[in-house]
This record gives C-alpha cells, sequence and structure tokens, in this order.
C-alpha cells in the first residue's frame, strides 16, 4: 500500500527536512506487520514526492496473530486486501516513521512546521463503504480539494459493477503537521472493517492527534465512533473529553476568554448593547456595503444580514476557528441563495494590506483593537483607513476607567486575558483624533452602557466619518 506526499512549495526539497527523511536515500523500518519503506520518487527544486510503502505481510499477520480478526473463511486469512488497501497500519507507519512531522518538530526547518505548504496526498487505494460521498464529508470540511477514483469490481466485467475501492487524492495548502494527523486519524475511520489496534490508549492518540481539528469537525460524532469501532464506552469518553479538555490553542484560549468577559459584562448585556449601538451608526451612516473586521463568531454579521438595506456583508477575523464557529451560528449553508450571495467570510489579519477589504461604505470593528500589540497599531491604521478606506469606520473598545467598578474584577487587571491595552476615555479620543489628522477622517464619540458619574460608561464607541476619499 502506497501514500505519497507531493509538495510544490520553493524549494520542494524542504519537504526532506520537515519529514526527516533524506530525499536522495531509500530508508526501511521493520514494523509488526512487515515493512515501511520511505523514498522520493522526484525531488526537484519546484516539485517534490515523499512515498510511504508499506509491506504487509498477511502470512506473518497469522502467524504473528497481529490482529486479523478470526474468520470461518480460513482462506481469507491469505487471500485478502491487506498488502494493498491503506489502512490502520498506514497510520501506524505515519506514527511510527514520520512521528517528528506529526509531532510538528523539525530541527532544520522550524519556521516551516507552522507554514501552510501546497500539498498533494495520494493513497492508492482505500477502502470505503460509505463511497465518494463520504470521502468527501470526511476530508472537505478540513479544507481538501478531494479527487475519488471509484475501481470497478473487475475491469473484464463491467457488468459486475463498480467495487468500494477509490484511488484517493486530496490538496490543499496546509500545515504538513495537519495532513499528517488528519491521516492519521481518518484512515482508520475509512478502515472500518478491520481495524486492529483499539484500546484505550487508542482514545488518547486520538485526542492527541485529533482534537485541533475534530471538535469542530462537523463529522466528529461519526469519525469518534468509527475510529473506536463502535465501542460505546470509548467513545462516549473521548467525545466528552474533546468537548472537556483540548489541547490548548490560541483560538480556544481567545474563546474561553472572552466567555469570562462576557460573563463579568453580563448583567447589563453589555455586548448586546454595544452591538445595537453599531448597528444604529452604520444604519445612520446610508452604508449598504459593509465590514465587519474581526468579526469574531459573527454576532454583528447576523444582525446586520437581517437588515435587508445591507447588501453586501464581509466578516474577516484572524482565527480560523472563529470563522468556522461563524458559519456555524449563522447556518450558513442553510440560508437562502440570495442571503448566502449577501455574506463572505475570509480569514485575515487586520495588520496586513489587504485587497479584499476595499470598495465598502462602513467597517465595524467591534472590540479587536485591544487585541494588537501596541506596535502593530500602526500598521492596522494604514490598513483600515488609508488601504480599505470606507466611509464610515466604527471602532469600540472597553473603557478602562469603569474597571473599577467591576466587583469581581481584581484591581490592575484587564477584562480579558488577551487584550494587550485597555483606553481610558482621553486615550482612546487622542489616538483617535491622532487617526483623523494623519488620513482625512472626522470623528465623535458614544459612551456604551449606563454612564457612571465619576469612571462613564464601561465601553466606548469612535464613529469616524471620511473627509475625503483620498488619504492624505
Ligand atoms: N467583533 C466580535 C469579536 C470580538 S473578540 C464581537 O464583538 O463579538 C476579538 C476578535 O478579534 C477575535 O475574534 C480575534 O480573533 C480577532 N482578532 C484579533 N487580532 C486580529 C487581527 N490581527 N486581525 C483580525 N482579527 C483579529
Amino acid at each position: 500500500m502506497l501514500l505519497t506526499i507531493t509538495t510544490t512549495h520553493v524549494p520542494a526539497t524542504d519537504l526532506g527536512y520537515l519529514l526527516h527523511k533524506h530525499p536522495a536515500r531509500v530508508q526501511s523500518f521493520s514494523m509488526s506487520f512487515g515493512q515501511a519503506h520511505v523514498f522520493y520518487p522526484e525531488a526537484g527544486d519546484e516539485r517534490c514526492t515523499a512515498a510511504l510503502l508499506l509491506e504487509v505481510d498477511p502470512i506473518g499477520l497469522v502467524r504473528g496473530r497481529h490482529g486479523l480478526q478470526s474468520s470461518s473463511f480460513a482462506l481469507e486469512q491469505y487471500v485478502n486486501d491487506r498488502p494493498y488497501v491503506v489502512s490502520s497500519f498506514m497510520s501506524v507507519a505515519i506514527g511510527h516513521v514520520f512521528g517528528s512531522a506529526l509531532g510538528g518538530r523539525s530541527k532544520e526547518r522550524p519556521e516551516l512546521v507552522e507554514q501552510p505548504l501546497p500539498l498533494h496526498a495520494h493513497l492508492s487505494v482505500v477502502q470505503c463503504h460509505g463511497g465518494e460521498t463520504l470521502l468527501r464529508r470526511l476530508f472537505e470540511p478540513l479544507g481538501y480539494i478531494v479527487e475519488a477514483q471509484q475501481h470497478p469490481l473487475d475491469e473484464q466485467f463491467p457488468a459486475w459493477g463498480e467495487s468500494w475501492y477509490f484511488t484517493l487524492g486530496l490538496a490543499a495548502t496546509i500545515r504538513l503537521r495537519d495532513l499528517l494527523s488528519h491521516l492519521y486519524v481518518l484512515i482508520p475511520v475509512l478502515d472500518n472493517e478491520k481495524h486492529y489496534w483499539v484500546g484505550e490508549e487508542e482514545v488518547e492518540k486520538l485526542l492527541r492527534h485529533g482534537s485541533a481539528w475534530l471538535a469542530r469537525h462537523p463529522e466528529r460524532e461519526l469519525i469518534t465512533k468509527r475510529y473506536l469501532r463502535y465501542q460505546r464506552r470509548l467513545t462516549r469518553a473521548a467525545l466528552a473529553q474533546l468537548v472537556r479538555d483540548e489541547l490548548p490553542d490560541p483560538d480556544r484560549s481567545e474563546e474561553e476568554h472572552a466567555r469570562e468577559e462576557e460573563a463579568l459584562e453580563e448583567r447589563i448585556s453589555l455586548h448586546e448593547l454595544r452591538l445595537q449601538a453599531v448597528l444604529e451608526a452604520i444604519k445612520q451612516s446610508g452604508a449598504t456595503r459593509v465590514l465587519d473586521l474581526g468579526c469574531g463568531e459573527g454576532r454583528l454579521l447576523k444582525l446586520l444580514l437581517a437588515d435587508r438595506s445591507f447588501e453586501s456583508i464581509l466578516g474577516m477575523d484572524v482565527s480560523y476557528r472563529a470563522i468556522e464557529r461563524a458559519r456555524e451560528r449563522l447556518r450558513l449553508d442553510r440560508l437562502p441563495a440570495r442571503d448566502q450571495r449577501r455574506l463572505k467570510l475570509i480569514q485575515g489579519s487586520l495588520i496586513y494590506a489587504d485587497q479584499r477589504l476595499a470598495g465598502y461604505d462602513a467597517a465595524a470593528i467591534v472590540e479587536v483593537i485591544e487585541h494588537l500589540d501596541t506596535s502593530r497599531l500602526a500598521a492596522f491604521e494604514r490598513v483600515v483607513f488609508e488601504q480599505a478606506r470606507p466611509g464610515t469606520v466604527v471602532v469600540t473598545t472597553p473603557n478602562r476607567e469603569y474597571n473599577v467598578r467591576w466587583e469581581t474584577l481584581p484591581a490592575g487587571r484587564f477584562r480579558h486575558k488577551d487584550h494587550r491595552f485597555e483606553w481610558t476615555r482621553s486615550e482612546f479620543e487622542q489616538w483617535a483624533r491622532a487617526v483623523c489628522d494623519r488620513f482625512g477622517y472626522t470623528v465623535t464619540f458614544q459612551p456604551i452602557g449606563p454612564e457612571d458619574p465619576v469612571v462613564g460608561a464601561p465601553s466606548q464607541m469612535a464613529i469616524f466619518q471620511v473627509q475625503r476619499r483620498d488619504p492624505a
């Protein structure tokens, strides 16, 4: 059975550093079920392919009792598809032979580990009783372009119809470690019938290699169930754990901290007030094409979508997870086609110039600037006020002065652990006026939430209007 991974990243031979396998060498590894070989059918600067070839020894398997289920049909133990069809043995081999790459370790190219690369995986052959539909349901949510070629049962007898065997191609621009982790978990899911190594420790493996992406995969239940081969108890444990304690990842801690912040602000449902105020300001401006920058889970997008005067809405967030959550919360795939056309969700960062943001009437930037490093604010200002340059920009941020009024907030702490700063009213106003001078906008301010006579309102909003179409 054969898995190849190809990249067109330049120089493509960096693949060798990431996999810890030299492109010029053939290496072999002894595994309990046979031999694993790694070699490179091509290794050029522009294209490099690594192959993982497994030679499964079905007889050895029976003798060594490495797990073939006892079958009433004795010959099946010797004559079967095991040597050819990509199965859970491939996952075992990936874990063993590409363990460092799977774990995201590279001494020579540490920066490449985190970099999405153009990758293409080719598996010949997989067996999938759910057919092409299941292949797509498993891999497309992870961002792959899926090519599945189904094979006839017997080429000489077309009337017999199709088999459940497929040649599978997966293409995406993705981190290599993610590709390996997806294969590691999903290959045994395809290999539903004969799956060899289910046990308590598999829960742990599944969580280790899958938790970052599995928790938000629409088919997570099917994947967990099949991976653990319908063992109910294990499945429940794994699912519960997935929900409870995932590996720490930046998006997740952002979400958790957002929840803490929300709980703190809950009594007056400050966020609702804030979103209403922003919506009102955008409506007042007469905008029909609107940006929601740092849209998070899409709460404002929902309000914008409900108002037909907004014809074109673009939500952007740096967090892929936030975008996915927004897509789910808005039930984007179930909206009428007309609404689907009105709303676009993209991943992107506010500190890099982005052509996609040009040509809009208004932008909302709600509780986002305080998440940016102060050293990045200047870049952010140029992206929004010089390059995207909408007629109206609405920015909200906490009012730090109000923090003393939150009983549960220890003195000197911000409302959200990921806030890089929180501004007083005068600090916010100073910043906003400087932006106006630099980019040719005017600004007005509004408090959000109940105003305290001493410390002001909990949140603050600046509404910028462009003075002239061209920046200074
Ligand atoms: N506007 C939303 C979310 C606020 S939380 C709401 O009011 O509900 C802050 C959001 O800003 C998070 O979703 C975070 O992922 C996003 N964010 C942080 N830095 C960003 C950047 N550089 N570019 C775009 N979004 C960013």
